[in-house]
């Protein structure tokens, strides 16, 4: 029993000394600029790159000329490469011996699966460097000048999904209640409802609230309105919703507060 062991330990040890580095990326909320060094480093390195359709193809120019690009998009309700599949192509790179990238938008661990992807590659006996990204929810207000956490208005910020995997709904009474800027990731489709659930929950429909479309990116758009007031029509993502006091704060220029950016 302990020889098996030691055996079974001795394979995985050998497969990791063969296997090529696998990083897991976080590419930034959308400027190829806001990418970190170290992502760049890392990218390229890469003789494989599996990249989410959220990342910008600019953030490519920094792979390797020759590097194979793989596009596994997986946007909300489109169709898309089945993350299995995605864990097989790295598997079967890495242990090819080839460097491997997976390119996810913002930070890998934030509303972007690397955690599942991460384990389940650490599992395989691949060795993983996780690389942070920016994360939309922190970059992309602060484009408009919002300061997520700023002390004058808020005592923390709470990132919530408006989209989940099994239906079940995020306490918006809890949230509504928690003192907190809301920052919602892929909360545009259902954005009419979760206003309403906030409001049962307590929080005023006089609360600033905005969203803003395809941050850091030259087509972002935005609107500036209150919770009661603000509306989705017109955008179609990626867009998050950020609520709270902060959101006084925002530098739009006078003529777009409350109507839609150009
Ligand atoms: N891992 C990513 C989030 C992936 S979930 C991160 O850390 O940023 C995808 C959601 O993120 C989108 O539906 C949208 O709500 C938000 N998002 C990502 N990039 C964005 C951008 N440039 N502008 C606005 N929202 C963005």
């Amino acid at each position: 029993m302990h020889w098996l062991f030691g055996t079974a330990l001795a394979n995985r040890q050998v497969m990791k000394m063969h296997s090529g580095t696998v990083y897991l990326i976080g590419a930034g909320p959308g400027d190829p600029e806001l990418m970190t060094l170290k992502a760049v480093r890392a990218l390229g390195q890469a003789d494989v790159v599996l990249v989410d359709d959220l990342v910008d193809r600019g953030c490519l120019a920094h792979a390797r000329p020759g590097a194979r690009i793989i596009e596994v998009g997986k946007r909300g309700g489109c169709r898309s490469t089945p993350q299995v599949f995605i864990e097989k192509l790295i598997l079967s790179n890495s242990r090819r011996g080839k460097t491997v990238a997976r390119l996810k938008g913002g930070d890998p661990f934030v509303f972007g699966r690397g955690g599942e992807e991460l384990r389940r590659l650490e599992a395989a006996g691949i060795v993983v460097e996780v690389i942070p990204g920016l994360t939309a929810g922190i970059a992309v207000p602060a484009t408009l000048g919002i300061p997520v956490t700023d002390r004058e208005a808020v005592r923390g910020v709470t990132f919530v999904t408006g989209h989940t995997k099994d239906g079940a709904e995020p306490n918006w009474d809890a949230l509504a209640r928690s003192g907190t800027t809301l920052v919602i990731y892929m909360g545009l489709r259902r954005w009419e409802g979760i206003s309403l659930a906030l409001q049962a929950g307590g929080l005023s429909r006089r609360t600033p609230a905005c969203i803003i479309e395809n941050g850091t990116l030259r087509t972002q758009r935005q609107v500036v309105s209150t919770l009661g007031e603000l509306s989705a029509e017109g955008f179609s993502g990626p867009a998050l919703v950020v609520i709270g006091e902060v959101v006084r704060f925002a530098r739009v220029p006078r003529a777009q507060a409350g109507a839609r950016a150009a």
